[in-house]
């Protein structure tokens, strides 16, 4: 009994060793001791904390759009539109501003332009869910007049924040406004769309392909094959960027 109970002691410690010897071999060349199961688990694990994490982080920034009073368009509006999707998604869309739907029910791109773009999303063989939503300005400009300087330089902070946390792999710039603030530059979105330009993401952070190309709204306004041909051409730009499928 005691000599078994001697083995099993040594056993066990051989384990002990061999484990220990695996470790340190481990320490000096970057093999992994873990099964490849353990090991899926565990980034797994990862992945969905950054996830939740940075959900965490823009519920916090949502909290303060809501609250925010910083130009006069927060005291206009019903409801502010923080925006919202994947916490991680590969590709946001960027609109201009919410309109009269949106402001009534807090949500970004929920009226008809909202429509168009949801089918521009399941054309890309995705979900609304995957992707994340939001705009420039996140209250609505009387009648949906354009938006004033004071208004972004109050108001793209947020945007930059959520950019910062969600760190799409692509950014749709929906329209001229969207486009032209993001990129810093005047040029109207005929000379925009149809390639890649860089979002500077901040000092010590790298860039962001960007697409700028017609915004849903405008489309449905001028709603000729032609444009809604360019439109599918920009977004198959997109979806090869990301490695995705274009569905036929
Ligand atoms: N147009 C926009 O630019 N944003 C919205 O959220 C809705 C319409």
């Amino acid at each position: 009994m005691l000599l078994q109970f001697d083995i099993m002691e040594k056993k066990v410690n051989i384990q002990k060793v061999v484990r220990q010897h695996l470790e340190m071999e481990q320490f000096f060349t970057g093999f992994s001791l873990k099964s490849k199961a353990e090991t899926h688990e565990q980034h797994d694990k990862e992945d969905s904390m950054a996830v939740a994490e940075k959900a965490v982080e823009l519920e916090k920034i949502a909290e303060e759009v809501n609250q925010c009073r910083k130009c006069d368009l927060g005291s206009l509006r019903t409801n502010a539109v923080p925006g919202e999707g994947h916490p991680h998604a590969r590709i946001m869309f960027i609109g201009e501003a919410p309109g009269a739907d949106e402001d009534a029910q807090g949500r970004p791109f929920v009226g008809r332009a909202g429509q168009l773009l949801d089918r521009v999303i399941e054309a890309c063989g995705l979900k609304r869910s995957d992707v994340f939503i939001g705009n420039i300005l996140k209250c609505r400009p009387p009648e949906n007049r354009d938006p004033r300087a004071e208004e972004i330089i109050s108001c793209l902070p947020y945007l930059q924040r959520q950019i910062e946390i969600i760190e799409p792999q692509v950014i749709v710039a929906l329209g001229a406004h969207a486009a032209r603030t993001l990129l810093n530059t005047t040029k109207s979105i005929g000379e925009l769309r149809g390639q890649f330009h860089e979002y500077y993401a901040g000092i010590g952070r790298p860039s962001i392909k960007l697409m700028a190309t017609y915004h849903t709204a405008y489309l449905l306004r001028n709603y000729s094959q032609e444009n809604r041909r360019r439109v599918w051409e920009d977004m198959k730009k997109v979806l090869a960027e990301l490695g995705l499928p274009t569905p036929e």
